[in-house]
């Protein structure tokens, strides 16, 4: 369990405890919460433990108490549980491109791996899905959307075969907190009120993305890898009660939709045991509760960041790589408070107009561009608050 102490990782953790007869427990991950993840060591008894760096470990060691786990820390220590010998599964939930060589290890050691962290697609797309044909892993979406395709695709699907008559992608999205808003009353959106989804509980970084809909964005080009499909034929469609997690149309005009509750025990239960069924706690959806079902098309003058996710998808090479490690310290900025909510499109813009693209043959490459990326936005994050202040 990478991540394990996010609300992935906790949704899973529930889950898990649904069906201990079934799934046992080998690793859990977190980076910095050691109180959280004592609890979660005293719940679940995992053989290791991995935090961050050496005094949080040792905080959750001494919260533990006397034991036969082993305790480690550190970047390493995550791709070392990720590929160990004892694993079948692995849920890859690390917020951020910080996921993407531990997932990356776990797809080398032909798992069959989770994927909730979608910024190690983002930024590694062709080497990521090179490395899980090349070792044989078993890769299953657990984002909403990808799973709801995933769900509404054949077995054996080929978007290029004509039997198989698959036109579009339709990825929804629920718009997030600020749909309806102004640009006036987006200049002067909160954390809070950002963090504030009306349909989902999420992690704050996802949060901030929902309602930037740059998560939308990071998630057009995850679904482009996942199923090898341009742009072209992801078509994203606004659906304010986040019911329908994504749909896809046949050439006959069958469109085949996966519904169910916004909750991520569903997809989550549902990678897990795939190809089987298992209970995930999640309650029925009761069809005479719901009043309507609304679509809407998106608006990318207000919400730029999906125009900029599709833009950097096409150019390819290290565009997308620039975008996701500009929007994650931009994210971070707005919510320590140093710049405002469409600072964010802006930073990102601006990453994307003014770093070089350069050609990604390496997960080196990736590391080192993501490092360079970061230096900038940072950079620009400081001259703003000087501007600011
Ligand atoms: P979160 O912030 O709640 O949890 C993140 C986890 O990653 C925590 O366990 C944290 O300790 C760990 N972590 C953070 N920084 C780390 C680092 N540098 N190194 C190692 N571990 C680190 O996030 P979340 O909402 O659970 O999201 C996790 C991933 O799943 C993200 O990629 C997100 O886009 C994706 N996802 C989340 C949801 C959701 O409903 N929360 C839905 C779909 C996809
Ligand atoms: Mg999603």
């Amino acid at each position: 369990m990478l991540g394990a102490t996010g609300s992935i990782g906790l949704s899973t953790l529930d889950i898990l405890s649904r069906h201990n007869q079934r799934y046992q427990v080998f690793a859990l991950t977190g980076h910095k919460n050691a109180q959280l993840m004592a609890k979660l060591v005293a719940q679940h008894q995992p053989e290791v433990v991995v935090m961050a760096d050496a005094d949080t470990i040792r905080a959750v060691s001494d919260l533990v108490g006397p034991s036969t786990i082993s305790f480690l820390h550190g970047p390493h220590a995550l791709q070392q549980v990720a590929s160990a010998a004892e694993v079948d599964i692995v849920m890859a939930a690390i917020v951020g491109a910080a996921g993407l060589e531990p997932t990356l290890a776990a797809v080398k050691s032909s798992k069959k791996v989770l994927l909730a962290n979608k910024e190690a697609l983002v930024t590694a797309g062709q080497l990521f899905m090179d490395a899980v044909k090349d070792h044989k892993a078993l890769l299953l979406p657990v984002d909403s959307e990808h799973n709801a395709i995933f769900q509404c695709l054949p077995p054996q699907f080929d978007f290029a075969n004509p039997s198989q008559g698959i036109e579009k992608i339709l990825l929804t999205a629920s718009g997030g907190p600020f749909r309806t808003w102004t640009l006036e009353q987006l200049k002067g959106a909160t954390p809070a009120q950002a963090c504030a989804h009306p349909n989902w509980d999420m992690g704050q970084k996802i949060s901030v993305d929902s309602a930037s809909l740059m998560n939308k964005g990071l998630e057009l080009i995850e679904a482009c890898w996942l199923f090898g499909v341009g742009a072209d034929k992801v078509e994203v469609v606004v659906h304010p009660q986040s019911i329908i997690h994504s749909m896809v149309r046949y050439n006959d005009g069958s469109i085949l939709a996966q519904m169910g509750q916004p909750d991520m025990r569903t997809p989550i239960a549902n990678a897990l045991a795939w190809p089987e069924r298992i209970d995930s706690g999640v309650a029925p959806l009761d069809f005479t509760q719901l009043s309507h079902l609304n679509f809407e098309a998106p608006d990318e003058v207000r919400f730029v960041n999906l125009r900029l996710a599709r833009e950097s998808f096409s150019e390819g090479h290290s565009a997308p790589v620039i975008l996701n490690a500009a929007n994650e310290i931009a994210v971070a900025a707005f919510l320590r408070g140093d710049i405002g909510f469409l600072d964010i499109g802006v930073l990102n813009e601006t990453l994307l107009n003014t770093m070089q693209p350069t050609n990604i043959d390496s997960i080196e490459a990736v590391v080192a561009v993501d490092a360079q990326a970061r230096i900038a936005a940072e950079r620009w994050v400081g001259q703003r608050r000087g501007v600011a202040s």
